[in-house]
């Protein structure tokens, strides 16, 4: 089916919804971006990109404006929560081994960028209340007039309005763990890894951003309940490291760096059952939030776009297109969900023998085979929507 003009509108100006407009419009959609913030900007925090992310932002042609934004990664390095090394997972063992760490306000400004060039419309300050659905979609905001479309795609994230019109109200829920994310210098001369360090109940990721001045680091801890009425917060550094002060000295002394820290609860729902109908469709984290122990939301919301995109030019209607997109992504997302959940237990086990034996398994692992330590994530990385 031709996109040739086809109106569509695009709910949220975050990764997934930047790349679905550039998407469609590099296909000759007419398309119109409502973000509801005033800016499109992000607060300071890295994001890990893996190949199969690269491998969309390559088919958008962004890829070189991200390789020059970013720090090619050359190693994921898991160690226990003294600092004691236990596999390093060498990227260079990937077919595509092409992984980058960059700064979020990076991704999105160059994402931004793509779309307007592209012809994308964006609109700030558009905050969507409603969606009506039907052959031609109308959006509501909140200044109360309307927006008629051939196509409204929900890229809203978390507390997405489309989400519940598909698929009934349901508040996210709560899922036991805290994020402090915060940014030092990177005065330990941290080449390009990312290291996890791993603890009863907690981890630590860090890794290098930018031109490798600087360190990300998100601190991740088990918590019964979140009780702040926000979904984020600045906190006292203190508490951080009053959260990680058994830790070995290495991370400790990355924490002692913190000046500045936010507290995010992490909240997510399940995958949603229902992702499109008439002429509607989610995208992203509005469809499926993942806990991001697998660093992998970024790079499933770009995997959407790309998909959304090709589903809707190769099929005879929208509906077609829009049934056949859910269809193609749901088992991918299903699966990297649960690996990053996995990963939540096997960062955190508490009971210490157990701990030190999943931790010898890893080390024996990463010594005996370290090729086959790295190709047990072959069906993540090396798959590349844009070739299916
Ligand atoms: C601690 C942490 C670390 C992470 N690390 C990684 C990583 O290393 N790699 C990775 O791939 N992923 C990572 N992620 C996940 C990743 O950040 C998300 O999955 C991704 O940003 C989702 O993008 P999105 O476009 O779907 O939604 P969002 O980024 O949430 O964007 C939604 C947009 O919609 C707008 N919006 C919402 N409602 C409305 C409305 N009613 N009207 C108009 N606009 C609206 C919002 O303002 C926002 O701009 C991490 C997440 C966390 C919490």
């Amino acid at each position: 089916m031709s996109l040739l003009g086809m109106r569509v509108v695009v709910i949220g100006a975050g990764i997934g919804g930047l790349a679905a407009a550039r998407a469609l419009a590099l296909r000759g959609a007419d398309v119109t971006l409502l973000e509801q913030a005033p800016e499109i900007t992000e607060v300071g925090a890295g994001l890990q990109i893996s190949p199969n992310g690269m491998a969309v932002l390559r088919a958008l042609g962004l890829d070189r404006a991200l390789q020059d934004a970013s720090v090619r990664a050359r190693a994921v390095c898991l160690k226990d929560h003294r600092g004691a090394a236990v596999v390093r997972l060498d990227l260079g063992r990937l077919d595509d081994s092409s992984y980058h760490f960059v700064h979020r306000a990076d991704l999105i400004d160059l994402l931004a960028e793509g779309a307007r060039d592209a012809g994308v419309k964006i609109r700030l300050l558009h905050h969507v209340t409603a969606v009506d659905g039907g052959a031609q979609p109308v959006v509501h905001l909140a200044t109360g007039s309307r927006i008629t479309a051939d196509l409204v795609l929900g890229a809203d994230g978390l507390h997405s309005v489309l989400r519940p019109a598909l698929n009934g109200p349901q508040a996210a829920f709560f899922t036991g763990q805290v994020a402090w994310r915060a940014i030092v210098p990177n005065t330990e001369g941290r080449g390009p890894e990312a290291w996890v360090h791993m603890g009863p109940g907690r981890h630590i990721v860090s890794y290098p951003l930018r031109d490798g001045s600087a360190l990300n680091i998100v601190a991740v801890q088990e918590r019964k309940a979140w009780a702040d009425e926000g979904w984020n917060h600045a906190d006292d550094p203190d508490n951080l490291r009053a959260a990680f002060a058994d830790f070995g000295e290495g991370p400790r002394a990355m924490l002692d760096r913190v000046t500045e820290a936010r507290l995010w609860g992490l909240f997510r729902h399940p995958v949603a059952r229902v992702w499109q109908g008439d002429h509607l469709a989610l995208l992203g984290d509005a469809a499926h939030p993942t806990l991001p122990f697998l660093a992998q939301g970024a790079s499933m919301a770009l995997e959407d776009a790309w998909v959304l995109a090709d589903e809707l030019a190769r099929c005879d209607s929208v509906a077609a297109g829009l049934a056949a997109y859910q269809v193609r992504r749901e088992g991918r997302v299903r699966r990297v969900i649960s690996a990053a959940n996995g990963n939540a237990w096997k960062y955190h086990i508490g009971f210490a023998p157990l701990r030190m034996a999943a931790h010898a398994v890893m080390r024996i692992g990463g010594a005996v085979a370290p090729d086959r330590m790295m190709r047990q994530f072959a069906w993540l990385y090396d798959h590349d929507v844009t070739k299916d």
